[in-house]
């Protein structure tokens, strides 16, 4: 069979490449092993915001009381946070299967390997494509001792599998794979303890942000060991190299993701599989930016860890500039909307020079959206002075961005 482009892997780089490319017109033949929406839909983004919310949901009947609802709260059933989840990924998935097929991009679920340049096999047939494109991912990094097991030593994709909820788990990596976790199984009670490497958590962001989550978790009773890491597991006592020994129900290691990336000559790598920043909006992003010749500005990806408080940050952090920069700091408390939520641990930082905004990093609730105010005025260089003629609504998180900015 002929086709003009062959893609493999049914993820955000793929998908968004096939329907662009099928909508120019082009012939596509994507090939997805298991199933379409790739770690994003099925194993990363979109499972765990779902688990992610129904944490939020049981945090607020936790404290309904305040707000002056009495909630009987006898009949928590983990098993069916697991369904909803589930729901929710088929739902989306079921959408995107439609939208894919409706491009004009013919989808074929099975293991592709690559012949030559222009060759692609299955079990099945064989096809030939003008151009191969690899779009097939990452899986989760393995290191040294803690090997996966599915059973006591779990990854990303293991966690999924739980149908029950652990008295107690170890996580191992305090990024954003790691964070999210520790916040779904905080909220559901579980007792946390994260076991980071670097000095700080959240080690890529902006210093201040790492030390108010840490300040954080101090608080909800989340245990954190920074500058160490697991030496030994024995007898599922796991020593640390601190000389801290704990006994976790269960171990998530999340210490990044490893590209997958077939060797083909003259082949276009997108996604994960490049190794560059392992998003979904940057594998969407590149993948737009191949087919339609629409570049965007990588440096200004936006990072966003979910959960409450969301963090997002965009641009320069703390830890890269000199004193010729400016840093403006809004404390979340400052805003009326964010009392009515009692949600008022956080604060609005920006980077400034010369009038301009280098850096942003929220710590809020609606950080993820909020962060692309700041995203837009960076990269199109939209001075102070010309953001503060912009009229913010009230009350709202953004315009905490507003006040800020009124006092730079
Ligand atoms: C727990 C977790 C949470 C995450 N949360 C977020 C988030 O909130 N926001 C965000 O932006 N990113 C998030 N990510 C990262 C995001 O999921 C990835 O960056 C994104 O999925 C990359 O897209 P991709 O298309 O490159 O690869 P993938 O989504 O991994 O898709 C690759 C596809 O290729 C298929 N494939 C591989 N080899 C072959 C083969 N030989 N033949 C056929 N098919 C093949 C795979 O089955 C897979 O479906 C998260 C990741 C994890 C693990």
């Amino acid at each position: 069979m002929d086709f003009e482009y062959g893609i493999i892997g049914g993820g955000p780089a793929g998908y968004t490449a096939g329907m662009n490319l099928a909508k120019l017109g082009h012939s596509v033949v994507l090939f997805e092993k298991n199933k379409l929406g790739g770690t994003c839909m099925n194993a990363g983004c979109i499972p765990t915001k779902s688990f992610l919310h129904s944490a939020e949901v049981y945090s607020n009947l936790k404290k309904a009381a305040d707000f002056g609802i009495e909630v009987d709260f006898n009949n928590f059933d983990f098993s069916k946070v697991v369904e909803k989840k589930d729901t929710v990924i088929e739902k989306i998935r079921k959408n995107l299967e439609i939208a894919v097929k409706n491009s004009g991009v013919k989808i074929v679920y099975a293991e592709a390997n690559i012949k030559d340049k222009n060759t692609i096999i299955t079990q099945e047939e064989e096809y030939n494509v003008n151009q191969i494109i690899i779009a097939c991912g990452s899986k989760p990094k393995e290191i040294k001792g803690l090997k996966f097991d599915g059973n006591f030593i779990l990854n990303s994709e293991d966690v999924l599998n739980l149908h029950k909820l652990p008295k107690s788990i170890l996580i191992v990596g305090s990024g954003a794979i790691g964070t999210e976790w520790a916040r779904i199984f905080s909220s559901f009670d579980v007792e946390v303890t994260i076991v980071e490497l670097a000095e700080h958590l959240i080690p890529n962001a902006d210093i201040e942000v790492s030390k108010r989550i840490e300040r954080i978790y101090k608080q909800k009773g989340i245990k954190f060991y920074l500058k160490d890491c697991v030496e030994r597991i024995d007898n599922k006592t796991v020593y640390l190299k601190s000389g801290v020994e704990l006994n976790p129900e269960i171990i998530l290691v999340a210490v990044g993701r490893t590209p997958i990336c077939p060797k083909c000559d003259n082949s276009i790598v997108l996604g994960d599989s490049c190794g560059e920043i392992q998003l979904a909006h940057y594998a969407i992003h590149q993948a737009k930016e191949f087919t339609l010749n629409i570049p965007f500005e990588k440096t200004l990806t936006p990072s966003v860890i979910y959960g409450e408080p969301e963090i997002a940050w965009v641009g320069l952090r703390e830890q890269d500039i000199d004193t010729s920069y400016k840093k403006s700091m809004l404390p979340i408390t400052a805003l009326g909307k964010s009392w009515c939520d009692d949600s008022t641990d956080g604060f609005i930082k920006l980077i400034t020079k010369d009038n301009l905004i280098c850096g942003a990093h929220i710590v809020s609730k609606e950080a993820s959206s909020l962060i692309h105010i700041l995203e837009i005025a960076i990269q199109n260089k939209i001075t102070v002075d010309k953001l503060k003629e912009i009229c913010f609504a009230h009350p709202t998180y953004a315009e905490g961005i507003f006040d800020l900015i009124c006092r730079i």
